[in-house]
This record gives structure tokens, sequence and C-alpha cells, in this order.
């Protein structure tokens, strides 16, 4: 939960830029600090190489769309991208395939039940309901379109590394440990496949993911992938276009109602920001035009959302002034004018 901070900080208008790097900095720095010792939460454990992880991790970056980083604390270590690559695959596979062909086959709307829920498909009808759930990112990735399995999966690897900005690996420890156990996942994509929900075959599609799962990212790559996300597609990095405007609006508008799974809600009113977490302990959370932050602490809450992670996303969401739907009287605040 998101216990208030007192904190001391103005409400600002959501338009405009971050504020000048020196006090963005700052705000970095002191995000990190205020909730290093912060030891609620459980590190995740159902796959099994994920308990191995050393729960006094802590990083965080921020990536400006102008190119500008701030970094503080363990930014540099490596962990698996889990349900945080579902984001980046569906603006991949909507690039591709345009807006109706994934909404009429997806779906965008919060099923209220955990990530892994199979009940969520059975009330609905057999709809996998939003790209964000294990569901829907399985029937996602069943649209990445490639002539094998093999090709697929570079194709997933390759555009997720054009996010990054560099080519992003393979964790083969944890693509194993996942394959081995992921019983859950199959019999989605099982389900998936009864309610003719799927084209390709379903122990395929569910492999992909469990591939595209085992990603190893860090909170640097994390901001940098959601920055390009906050700046129309284009890494702000490389300079490269990923992907149209148009996906990273409707990616972006997926992740504030699904991305933070059943506190997607709760998430959205306190913090104001399209995000995504996974169960490894990252989360992204974008800032349309602005930046991105990208968090990596191991221990979870009880809905597989890092404790840490959200709440440094909180406090920099406010003190940025980042919060989408914040306004304030007369439009923007001087503050925020200057910039970079
Ligand atoms: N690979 C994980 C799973 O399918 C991803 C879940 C997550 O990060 N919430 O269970």
């Amino acid at each position: 939960m998101f216990e208030h901070d007192a904190l001391d900080i103005e409400q600002r208008a959501s338009t405009g830029a971050l504020p000048p790097r020196s006090r963005v900095a700052e705000l970095v720095a002191e995000a990190d600090e205020r909730y290093a010792g912060l030891d609620d939460g459980e590190v995740a454990d159902y796959i099994p190489v994920l308990a191995a992880a050393d729960a006094r991790r802590f990083g965080l970056t921020v990536a400006g769309v102008d190119g500008s980083l701030h970094e503080a604390g363990d930014v540099g270590i490596a962990f698996s991208i889990q349900s945080i690559s579902k984001a980046f695959v569906f603006a991949l596979v909507c690039d591709e395939l345009g807006h109706e062909a994934v909404h009429e086959r997806v779906g965008v709307n919060n099923t209220g039940l955990a990530f892994n829920s199979l009940i969520a498909m059975e009330l609905n009808g057999g709809s996998p309901m939003n790209p964000m759930v294990n569901a829907g990112a399985i029937a996602t990735t069943a649209l990445v379109p490639a002539a094998s399995s093999e090709e697929r999966w570079v194709w997933v690897r390759h555009g997720l590394s054009r996010f990054a900005g560099r080519e992003l690996a393979l964790d083969e420890v944890v693509y194993r440990s996942e394959a081995e156990t992921n019983h859950r996942n199959r019999a989605i994509g099982k389900l998936l496949q009864s309610y003719g929900r799927l084209d390709s075959d379903a122990l395929e599609a569910v492999d992909l993911y469990t591939r595209q799962c085992a990603l190893s990212v860090t909170a640097h790559d994390l901001a940098v992938m959601g920055a390009t996300l906050a700046d129309g597609g284009v890494n702000p990095m490389t300079g490269e276009q990923v992907v149209s405007a148009e996906v990273c609006r409707d990616t972006l508008t997926v992740l504030a109602s699904c991305g933070m799974y059943e506190r997607s809600g709760e998430w959205l009113f306190e913090i104001g920001l399209p995000a995504k977490s996974g169960v490894s302990g990252g989360i992204v959370a974008v800032s349309p035009g602005k930046g991105a932050v990208g968090a990596y602490s191991p221990r979870l809450d009880a809905a597989g959302n890092s404790v840490r992670g959200q709440r440094a996303c909180a406090h920099l969401s406010r003190s940025l002034g980042l919060n989408l739907f914040a306004s304030v009287r007369g439009g923007a605040s001087e503050s925020e004018e200057s910039h970079v």
C-alpha cells in the first residue's frame, strides 16, 4: 500500500518538461536514500531461480527525452525483465499489425484479478482481456509476425533491444528455471487455444513468452526503454524511431489501466503515470513528453509490484511534477518553464 509520506512538495501541472537537470539529480538521490532502508515485501520464488535475488539491491534511473540520465544505487545490476516485456512486445506487435487488430484480439480492460488468472478468461468468454496479464501477453506474443519460432525469437529480442538502445541477452538460467515450472502459463496457453484465440501453437507461444520474460535488463535499460515510449517512439539515446507515436499512445493507455495488475487503479490514483512492473522487481513508469523512471528492487507486495520501486516512483512523480492528471490554476507554473 502507499503510505502517505509527508512530502513538502507543491503540486505542479503535468505539462511542460522535467525540472532543471541539477534538480532531477538531487531528487533521484533523495528517493534512493529515502527508501533504501525499507524492507517490506517478499522476493518472488514461484520461479525458483528468482528466490536467489539479493533483496538489498535498489537502483533508480530517470531518463529524459532530451537524452539526460540521472541514476542512484544499483542501476547496473542485471535482472530478468519478466512482465515488463509485455509492454514492449505489445508496442512492437501493434506497430506491425495496427491498433484495431490487437484491440479486437487481445482487449484492453483490466481483469481485477491476478496476472496469471485463468478465472478471468473463463468469466469473459475466453477473452485474454488485456496484454499486461499473462493470457493477453501470450496472445500478443502469438501474433509476432515471423516464419519460424527461431525468427520470432530474433524479432522479439531485436525489438526490445532497439527500445533499450543495446543488444539484450537471454538469461539462460532464468529461462530454464521458468520453462521447467511454468505449468500455469501452459494451462493459460491451452485455455486460449480451446477458445479459438490462438492461430499458432499454444506451447510455442508460451515458450516465446517465457524467453521474452528472461531477457536480462538493468534499471538503466528500463528507463531508456520507457523514455522511448515517452518520446513518440524515438529512443532518446540512439535517435532511432522504434515504433510510431500512435503506438506509444496506445501502449501507455493500456499501461495506465492494466500495467500494475489489480493495483492499477490505486497506482494511478497515487502516482498518475502509466507504468509496468515485473515479478523480478523492476518497474518502468513513463511520463509522456518528459521521460521515464526505471526502478529495481526485488521485494514485492502481494500483487507482485516492487515495494521500494513503487515508493520511489511515487516520490519522483510528485517531486518532479509528473502526475498526468495534475493541473494548477492558470496552467504551467513558472518553475516548469526552464528545462534541461
Ligand atoms: N514470467 C512471469 C510469469 O509469467 C512474469 C510474471 C510477472 O512478472 N508478473 O509468471
